[in-house]
């Protein structure tokens, strides 16, 4: 998730480490630590809280006296923010220290095996069986016992490691997290983005998944996950260290929306095991609490409330239990009624926002049952809860949510699924094929994004002039009409407003007239006529439409100018796929604006403040 720095060569290592972790700090990150080896031994420095107190620590890395180590930011995804948990972790026997970034989906199991044959654990990290698994695996030749090391591995690292048998060389190797190697006459280096080594070289490697590097002083080799030699390219960078902290886009809310696919990924796939069964790690509901329970409420605010309408929709229909979504800001004074019986789903990427988590406190006080879904491991909305999901997005750097909320979303509809599940209100086989379309989703995404980039572009550019848009749609589609709504108004500072389609002839529809920007999302195939019947209403008063839809819907080409088809998937997961044009309406229509994409004005990203 965060960062990844590892020297060695001529030069002292550790301020090259806290100089290149540093460069990383744009990722987001709660603690820092580094690893060298000192006169044949592992020394570890880490510390919670930023750089500056690790670097405090150890002077500036002026006095450790080595050529060799591995460095770490950690954003926490298992285990809080702590100095225990900080990276980097070491076996037993001091013989290796790692450091890792992505999340060791199957850690439990390989935990439990290790704690069987006696291991004992320092942390609450993922991370920590990888060290142990490397000692266990290790028969005198390194990079034989990475093989089979990362053969025990599922889901996503990037990992460094070093071995105190050979104090003049260090391994790396990444699956689905990133990790680039550098090289240079002064040392060699591995990093998980471009910025940490760009004051040292300008010459890299990209790595494959499942590649493994092991690097000398003056000498780099590269393996396959097979150990066969592998050559690459060298590939000079050419950007300066602005552009390669955005990975080459032009900004975050760009690569954040492309990084759905990985963060959907990230977030389902580890909570449906092999047997397809919802797997919720920190979620202790059993079959009694969510019988008990004869009310939900989801209180958020923003775009998570947004997903909050989500939620209800489909926490009703699959559960019959009724839920109410409110706005944090309301919900905390205006007396609602809550009692041992409540549920309350709290949703907040950071973990922090000032009205959700006063919220939470006063169902808490009134004895609410608290499930939170947030972003930030050991945020305060975490730690004050019964029960926490943590989306595992990564950290998100531009003020407008994409890959949060769609990491939020798919969440919600593990929730939704796990109730009905347990409240036996779906069968197994439907249950089963859900489950398997909710996998499908990141592909989906990943399809979208590649298809309609240069579609959503060319709209922008046609639309950039106007001063109103109108999102309109019913049930699940009128839910992504505010989160759509609200990301072209937040970037691009377009005024626009989103609508149920049948709602506005009670009034708004006077605003429209010779062309007016009305988007229309129409998947729901249950109220697709009638939502086709409002599009007409606009279209006849001279409305520019823009309609979403699902593959085969044909019928909406007549009263839209432009039709954006998406692929077919459950209909209870189309908003999912509906919202990633939506944001990258908005995003395109405030760089055709000249906005500042990742800064609109007057907004912060984590609201701490009522
Ligand atoms: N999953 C690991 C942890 O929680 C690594 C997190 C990261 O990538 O920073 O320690």
């Amino acid at each position: 998730m965060c960062g990844i720095v590892g020297y060695v060569g001529k030069n002292q290592a550790a301020p090259i480490l806290l100089d290149g972790l540093a460069k990383l700090e744009y990722r987001g990150y709660d603690s820092a630590g580094i690893a060298n080896i000192v006169d044949g031994k592992i020394e570890i420095n880490k510390a919670k809280g930023k750089l500056a107190v690790l670097s405090d620590l150890v002077d500036g890395g002026s006095k450790i006296d080595s050529t060799i180590g591995i460095g770490h930011t950690r954003w926490a995804t298992h285990g809080k923010p702590s100095d225990e948990n900080s990276h980097p972790h070491m076996a037993e026997g001091g013989k290796f220290a790692i450091v890792h970034n992505g999340i060791i989906e199957n850690y439990i199991e390989l935990k439990a095996n290790l704690v069987a044959s006696g291991v004992q654990f320092k942390s609450e990290t993922d991370s920590e069986v990888v060290a142990h698994l490397l000692e266990k695996h290790y028969e005198g030749d390194l990079l034989a016992a990475v093989k089979k090391t990362v053969e025990h591995l599922e889901g996503s690292y990037a990992l460094g490691i070093v071995c105190t048998d050979y104090p003049d060389r260090f391994v790396a190797v990444r699956r689905s997290s990133p990790l680039i190697v550098g090289i240079s006459d002064e040392g060699n280096f591995v990093a998980s983005d471009i910025p940490a080594i760009l004051a040292y070289t300008r010459k890299i490697y990209h790595l494959n998944d499942g590649d493994i590097v092991d690097l000398y002083a003056d000498s780099v080799k590269i393996y396959d996950s097979e150990l066969n030699p592998v050559m690459k390219q060298v590939e000079v960078v050419t950007w300066d260290v602005k552009a390669a902290e955005k990975g080459g886009y032009d900004c975050f809310m760009h690569k954040e929306i492309e990084e759905q696919p990985r963060a959907l990924h990230d977030t389902i796939s580890p909570r449906i095991d092999e047997q397809g069964k919802i797997v919720l790690d920190g979620v202790n509901l059993t079959k009694e609490d969510i019988e008990k329970c004869d009310k939900i409420y989801i209180v958020a605010c923003g775009s998570a409330y947004h997903v909050g309408i989500v939620g209800k929709y489909t926490i009703e229909k699959l559960t019959r239990k009724p839920v109410e979504v409110d706005l944090a800001s309301e919900f905390r004074y205006r007396d609602p009624i809550v009692n041992e019986n409540t549920l309350m789903i709290i949703i907040s990427q950071s973990g922090e926002t000032a009205d959700t988590l006063a919220a939470l406190k006063e169902g808490k006080r009134m004895g609410a049952r608290i499930l939170s879904i947030v972003n930030v491991v050991g945020s305060s909305i975490a730690n004050e809860s019964d029960d926490v999901l943590y989306t595992w997005a990564g950290p998100e750097i531009a003020v407008a949510t994409t890959k949060a909320y769609s990491t939020q979303l798919s969440m919600i509809y593990l929730i939704a699924l796990y109730m009905a599940d347990k409240l036996g209100m779906i069968s197994e086989e439907e249950l089963r094929s859900n489950l398997s379309a909710l996998l499908d989703v990141p592909n989906l995404v990943e399809e979208i994004i590649k298809k309609n980039d240069p579609i959503v572009r060319e709209l922008a550019e046609k639309y950039k002039e106007i001063d109103h848009a109108y999102y309109l749609g019913r049930n699940l589609d009128y839910a992504v009409a505010m989160e759509a709504s609200l990301k072209l108004k937040e970037v691009s500072y377009v005024h626009s407003e989103a609508y149920a389609a049948g709602e506005l002839k009670h009034g708004t529809i006077s605003l429209i007239e010779q062309d007016t920007l009305v988007v229309a999302l129409a998947s729901c195939s249950k109220v697709l006529e009638k939502t086709l019947s409002n599009i007409e209403e606009v279209k006849s008063r001279g409305a520019l439409v823009l309609t979403l839809t699902s593959e085969g819907n044909t019928a909406v080409e007549s009263v839209s100018d432009h039709v954006i088809y998406l692929p077919k998937t459950k209909e209870m997961f189309m908003p999912s796929l509906e919202v990633v044009p939506m944001q990258m309406l908005g995003y395109y229509m405030a760089i055709a604006r000249g906005c500042d994409v990742d800064k609109p004005r007057n907004l912060a990203k984590s609201v701490t403040v009522e």
